[in-house]
């Protein structure tokens, strides 16, 4: 049995990280400032005699023991990071070097959560590791890209100096039950939009493209990462090649819930990137690692869990908890 330190563990993928490392046996604890996260993520794994909460922020010291740490602490989607913009790049910069220098105080494994954001509006397709990108350093999506380069550069140096067993996943988009209803981000905007029978909202013309990864392939896939040995430090691309136009996925939306919703155009944010698509080459070989679930059998689980949700919970829904 190992002892497993979850940051962002009442998130949207860290909850879930959370009860997959409860079944393989481990002790967790989970670190959230509840930033983005919810408790009710996290309401049934309270009573379970080998999870812990702790409520702190990232970006002060934390002293624990433990032999493993999934640093996934951070805002995720565009809306919630860049509400408070600073604070954004603190809990990147800030929370790395004090999950850093915890792990190397323990002499604990450390994974990063990186992201696909890190390739900015990326001039090579699909993104292959060795690109280094194209961010603005200034723009509306700095403090989250930025913040996430500058956090592998520091899981670098410590590795380089201390020989801090890191690894770093960059995460492409992912989805399923228990994204957050207000995030803002595509797949849970469109799909309460359809079964509300609203407007669905594309950002400029649609033509921009994702792939979209399902939570449980990626879960799968970052603790295989973790698995690995000390000398893959990565970073590893994990995410689903399947690349879809932003209309290809409101028409899938559409079909699937046999909604009434028309589509309308919005303006397109600054800085959107308009293509991505992980190039997996990596992680199919190191981590012998593939995305098993196919977008509308994903997109079909991710609309009974908002369906659900509309039912019980409206209140939430329409973001008055
Ligand atoms: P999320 O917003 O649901 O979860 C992030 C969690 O971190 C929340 O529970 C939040 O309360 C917590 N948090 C934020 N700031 C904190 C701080 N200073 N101290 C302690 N806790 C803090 O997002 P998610 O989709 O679950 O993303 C998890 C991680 O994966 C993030 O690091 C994100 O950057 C990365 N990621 C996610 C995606 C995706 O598509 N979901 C893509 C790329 C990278
Ligand atoms: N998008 C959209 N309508 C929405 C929400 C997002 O057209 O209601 C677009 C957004 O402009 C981007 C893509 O969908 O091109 C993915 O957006 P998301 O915020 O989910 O993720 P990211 O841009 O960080 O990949």
């Amino acid at each position: 049995m190992k002892r497993i330190l979850v940051t962002g563990g009442s998130g949207f993928l860290g909850s879930w990280l959370c009860e997959k490392l409860l079944e393989k046996g481990n002790e967790v604890i989970c670190v959230d400032n509840f930033y983005t996260g919810a408790k009710r993520n996290i309401y049934h794994l309270l009573d379970h005699p080998r999870f812990e909460l702790i409520r702190h922020d990232v970006t002060f010291p934390l002293y624990v023991e433990c032999d493993e740490i999934y640093n996934l602490a951070c805002p995720a989607s565009p809306i919630h990071y860049q509400r408070d913009p600073a604070q954004t790049v603190k809990t990147c910069v800030h929370g790395a070097i004090n999950m850093l220098g915890l792990a190397k105080r323990v002499n604990a494994k450390i994974l990063q959560a990186s992201t696909s954001e890190v390739y900015g509006d990326p001039a090579v397709h699909p993104q292959v590791e060795e690109y280094w990108g194209n961010v603005n350093p200034i723009g509306m999506r700095s403090c989250y890209d930025e913040g996430k380069r500058c956090a592998e550069t520091l899981f670098n140096c410590y590795h380089m100096q201390n020989n801090t067993r890191i690894k770093i996943i960059r995460i492409f988009n992912t989805y399923g039950p228990r994204m957050h209803p207000h995030d803002g981000r595509v797949v849970s905007n469109f799909i309460l939009q359809a079964l509300q029978n609203q407007d669905i909202t594309i950002y400029g013309d649609g033509s921009q493209t994702r792939s979209f990864c399902y939570r449980d392939d990626l879960i799968d896939g970052m603790m295989r990462l973790m698995a690995t040995g000390d000398d893959v430090t990565g970073p590893i691309n994990v995410g689903n090649p399947g690349e879809f136009t932003i209309l290809q996925l409101a028409e899938n939306v559409i079909d699937l819930t046999n909604s009434k919703s028309k589509i309308i155009r919005m303006p397109l944010p600054s800085d959107d990137p308009k293509q991505r698509k992980p190039d997996i080459t990596k992680a199919e070989k190191v981590l012998n690692w593939h995305p098993t679930t196919p977008l509308r059998e994903g997109l079909t689980r991710t609309i009974e869990y908002f369906d659900g949700l509309l039912k019980s919970d409206p209140e939430f829904c329409r973001g008055e908890e």
